[in-house]
């Protein structure tokens, strides 16, 4: 007799989980459970493209939530996929990629009823309906009128679609961002172990300001979502920094965090920043455009942001020349766009390892580095970094 084998189904569970909060998991077990789901996929995104990434934490630390929030269920999976892949997380790559690890199985796109909204304007969406069924949640009451009037729409583009049967749970990882910002305890709308997680790793806590201005609406107009993930990325490390360096850790959090302010303007406008930030100016620098933003940063904290803080602005001034003579913060801010967890250059686990023995071998070593690429590339050196070299070299290898 011939045994016929159910095709098995995989949910596909994608999102920024910054935090995962325990209405991703009562989706997940429940659609698993109406769906007949064999296992799911949990999948944090590196940049999302489909909404802004506010006060987004590094990926490692939200994929390590994952796995603790999944911990207790055998047939949720975390995955680092998209991780691993890095840059924007188009939903069709993940899907493709899923389809050539799991051959035969059927793939379930679960989302809730603000992805399933927008989800015809996806990248490749065509190919993304191709690919999997598509799962929606209520997210809020009263929702099931308007998912099934998009069910039918999704249908006639040739789409499948599912709608949950269960009720909806409204939580949001930006509510408990909030919540957990001001002290507030999260109780259960946090799965068991994540608090504690977020707790001794300090997350979502709000960070200092300089008269407790909060930058982050700023950045979020100027940077790129993958500039601003880099920012916050260096804020932390630089944050880390301060701490073996004696200086207050959330002024170099600051200071990380504004470094590349200017990054993202166009050349003539960072030029223009540029000159006004006071240093001396010379026919390398004109030669150098990668050079400008950071002495941008420097005028624009002072004239736009009203921040007159020297050493913050010369931490964000010489980030990527950096000079002789430089303060703690200057070191903490520099080292930390060179170790900063979203960093993947080859030589970078050797550097976060110097940068825990000795902060001046690491930024040696960082010079070194970049000296011998430019020389390489047969590109001029700016004067600041010879200095900072040669002052190093001085300090590190006394006659
Ligand atoms: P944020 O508040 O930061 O926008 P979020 O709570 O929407 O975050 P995401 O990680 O962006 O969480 O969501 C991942 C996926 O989970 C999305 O498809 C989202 O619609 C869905 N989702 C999030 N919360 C719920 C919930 N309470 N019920 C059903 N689906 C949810």
């Amino acid at each position: 007799m011939e045994v016929t084998r159910k095709t098995r189904r995989l949910g596909v569970f994608g999102g920024t989980f910054n935090p995962i909060h325990s209405g991703h998991i009562y989706m997940a077990l429940s659609f698993a459970g109406q769906l007949g789901l064999d296992r799911v996929l949990v999948v944090p995104t590196m940049i999302p493209p489909h909404k802004q990434a506010l006060g987004l934490i590094g990926h490692g630390e939200r994929y390590a939530m994952c796995q603790i929030a999944c911990a207790p269920y055998p047939q949720l999976v975390p995955c680092d996929l998209e991780l691993r892949r890095g840059g924007s997380s188009y939903t069709v790559d993940t899907l493709r990629a899923l389809h050539r690890y799991y051959p035969g199985w059927e793939l379930c796109l679960l989302v809730g009823s603000d992805m399933f909204f927008t989800l015809e304007k996806w990248v490749r969406s065509e190919e993304i309906f191709a690919l999997a069924t598509l799962c929606a949640a209520a997210r809020s009451p009263g929702e099931l009128q308007a998912l099934a009037r998009k069910k039918k729409e999704l249908e006639a583009l040739g789409a499948r679609c599912e709608i949950a049967g269960f009720p909806e749970l409204t939580v949001s990882s930006t509510q408990l961002r909030e919540m957990l910002a001001e002290g507030e305890a999260p109780g259960n709308l946090l799965p068991p172990g994540v608090g504690e997680y977020i707790a001794e790793k300090g997350l979502y806590r709000r960070k200092f300001s300089l008269e407790q201005k909060d930058y982050l609406p700023e950045l979020e107009k100027l940077l790129t979502p993958y500039r601003l993930n880099h920012s916050l990325c260096v804020a932390k490390a630089a944050e880390k920094l301060a701490l073996g360096l004696g200086i207050s850790e959330k002024k170099a959090y600051l200071a990380g965090l504004l470094h590349d302010i200017c990054k993202d303007m166009p050349k003539e406008q960072q030029l223009q920043w540029a000159r006004k930030s006071g240093i001396i100016w010379d026919r390398k620098l004109t030669c150098q455009p990668q050079l400008w933003h950071g002495f941008a940063a420097a005028a624009f904290l002072r004239e736009k942001l009203g921040i007159d803080d020297a050493d913050l602005q010369n931490a964000v001034c010489y980030h990527t020349t950096a000079r002789a003579g430089m303060s703690p913060l200057e070191k903490a801010v520099y080292l930390g766009d060179y170790i900063s967890e979203d960093r993947t250059y080859p030589d970078v686990d050797e550097v976060r390892r110097l940068a825990k023995q000795s902060v001046d071998e690491a930024i040696f070593y960082t010079l070194r580095y970049t000296l011998g690429r430019l020389a390489e590339k047969g590109e001029p050196v700016c004067t600041l970094t010879w200095e900072a070299y040669n002052e190093l070299w001085s300090k590190l290898f006394p006659c």
